[in-house]
């Protein structure tokens, strides 16, 4: 590999879900990477199942069919509850819905959230990477070190099995190395937040509990049984398991949870005797909420779980992951092919690093709130807590208390406003409107407004029904005229879309844009619109281009 060789590369070091998306999104843009994991497989942690709408249209944009993704995970009728339970067969305090899986989800998204657990996830990725001409993925290989020459980055490349070490030069660096990132360590770039917010044993095992959670059907199964703790993960119920057992390093060692024990501990949280069981992996995780205090290092970017350590209460760690190398690969591609200036990747901190804030925010208030759930199943008096527990198992109706607690878990688990309403608000974006408070993070409202993702509708196109988004291009810009707003000639680098020609849509573009007939809007290839135009001619236009791209 000679640096010639390199110097229009992209090196992404992490083939995670997020290393793997930010490729095969670069791909898309027709940029090359060398994509590199130091794993020799992809891991079969399930860890991730919520795949939200916005990571889904993300993949269906370029070519990774949503619908299989969604045929591959869980149905909403096996993964469409939450229930707090003593054990799974035990009590049971309550249920809600998890997440946006409704027939009313299709109003805002073609593709509503599923639950496709990582592993699952991770390896349809790879067949398209391994099918990308534009991607060299290697793994097997890590990398040790970078050096940012100012016009390129030198990389020192360390292949596990030959022992062999390669320097090899790039253009940008994405770093998508996880949660532990070393490349974020080299860089000397720190995490702001808590650290080590709770201690877990992931304890992932096989088994078919189709039999016992017949009539409680669910994704998780939060576990209140005085001496049971944690919750219980069904990525399929007929086979992959998770229990997340809470533990303390400090009081107890990892090698005192042997299968035999964790079997024990599984048959606790299920409540009768386990069927034919098979413990896969132990492992000890470290809860945290922390988010990077830059994503940008010269030449090189953090993304994923390099620059943000979301807690899992909400299911936004990947999915923001997803949403970080989005906005940062149109962006890359942009300035290599000559079309941005440098600027423009400065915004991508300044645009993602708030929507890591806030998801790592409310994810945290997620995991804390569930404390109150523990106080009204157990009560304030340490001493009476089995007392308390017998009377509330008994009869649950009994105690108001209990169904308030559980009905204000609702934003764990209906963050549809966080997943698919986050907003812009940089020099990439003209005007830029103020972005809302969040006061409801379930309540999602469309908007036309600039840096607000453009809204889902169903449009009639040559007598086809399909969402807008099929007709917008994830590699361009797209410019939607209103219907008087006549087409920019000599403008053939943009995809241009007339309202009422172009498509059909049963509500009016004034109703829906707040803008004049002659009015236009530009989305960027991200889905995110750039610019709003009361009328739209080529001085206003360049003008626009010319400040989202930072020429100039
Ligand atoms: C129990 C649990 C449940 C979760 N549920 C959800 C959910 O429902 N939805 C959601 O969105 N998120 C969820 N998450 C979070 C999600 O798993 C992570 O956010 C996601 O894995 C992050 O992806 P990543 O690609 O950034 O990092 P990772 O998946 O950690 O991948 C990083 C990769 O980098 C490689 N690497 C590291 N260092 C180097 C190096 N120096 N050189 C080369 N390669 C290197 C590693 O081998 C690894 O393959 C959950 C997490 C847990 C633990």
């Amino acid at each position: 590999m000679s640096a010639e060789q390199n110097s229009q590369k992209v090196l992404i070091v992490g083939a995670g879900p997020v290393g793997q998306m930010a490729a095969l999104l670069l791909a898309h843009h027709g940029i090359h990477s060398c994509l590199i994991d130091k794993r020799s497989e992809t891991s079969t942690a399930p860890r991730a199942h919520a795949i939200n709408a916005r990571t889904l249209e993300i993949c269906d944009s370029i070519g990774i069919s949503a619908q299989r993704l969604r045929e591959l995970g869980a149905s909403a009728d096996e993964a469409g509850h939450v229930r707090f339970v003593g054990t799974i067969t035990g009590a049971e305090f309550g249920a809600l819905p998890y997440e946006r899986q409704d027939e009313g989800a299709f109003a805002f998204t073609p593709f509503p959230l599923s639950n496709v657990s990582q592993p699952i996830f991770e390896r349809e990725l790879q067949t398209h990477v391994r099918n990308s001409e534009l991607i060299e993925f290697r793994r097997g290989v890590e990398c040790t070190s970078l050096v940012d020459r100012g016009n390129a980055v030198d990389a020192t490349l360390k292949t596990a099995e030959s022992g062999e070490i390669q320097t090899a030069s790039f253009s940008y660096v994405i770093a998508s190395d996880g949660a532990n990132s070393k490349l974020r360590g080299l860089l000397g770039i720190e995490m702001e937040g808590p650290d080590a917010l709770a201690n877990y044993l992931m304890i992932h095992f096989q088994s078919d509990l189709r039999a016992v959670t017949a009539g409680k059907r669910g994704l998780l199964y939060f576990l209140f049984e005085p001496g049971v703790s944690g919750a219980l993960i069904a990525y399929d119920q007929a086979k992959t398991w998770v229990l997340m057992h809470d533990w303390n390093p400090e009081l107890e060692n990892r090698e005192d949870y042997t299968d035999e024990k964790c079997l024990g501990l599984i048959e606790q949280a299920v409540g009768q005797p386990l069927p034919e069981t098979t413990i896969e992996n132990i492992s000890p995780w470290v809860m945290t909420a922390q988010v990077a205090k830059a994503y940008r290092k010269g030449r090189i970017f953090l993304a994923g779980d390099a620059a943000h350590r979301i807690p899992p209460a909400g299911g936004l760690g990947l999915n923001t992951g997803v949403g970080d190398v989005q906005n940062l690969t149109w962006k890359l591609a942009a300035v290599m092919k000559g079309a941005a200036g440098d600027g423009l990747l400065d915004s991508y901190e300044i645009e993602r690093q708030p929507i890591a804030r806030v998801n790592n925010e409310q994810s945290l208030n997620n995991a804390m709130k569930l404390f109150d759930l523990i106080v009204a199943v157990h009560g304030l008096d340490p001493e009476k807590t089995a007392e308390r527990y017998a009377s509330v198992a008994e009869s649950p109706e009994a105690f108001p208390e209990l169904a308030e607690a559980v009905a204000a878990q609702k934003p764990h688990f209906d963050s549809f406003d966080l997943q698919i309403g986050y907003r812009y608000n940089s020099e990439a974006i003209v005007d830029p409107a103020p972005i809302p408070e969040v006061l409801d993070v379930s309540d999602y409202q469309p908007s036309w407004d600039a840096g607000a993702h453009f809204p889902h509708r169903w449009v009639t196109h040559d007598g086809v029904v399909q969402p807008l988004q099929s007709l917008l291009s994830p590699s361009t810009f797209t410019l939607v005229h209103g219907p008087d707003s006549g087409v920019l000639a000599g403008h053939t680098q943009i995809n241009q879309l007339t309202f009422g020609v172009d498509f059909k849509d049963e509500d009016s573009w004034q109703k829906q844009t707040g803008l004049p007939d002659n009015g236009a809007v530009l989305i960027r290839p991200d889905g995110h619109i750039a610019a709003r135009f009361d009328q739209v001619d080529e001085d206003r236009f360049m003008t626009a281009v010319k400040q989202i791209l930072a020429r100039g």
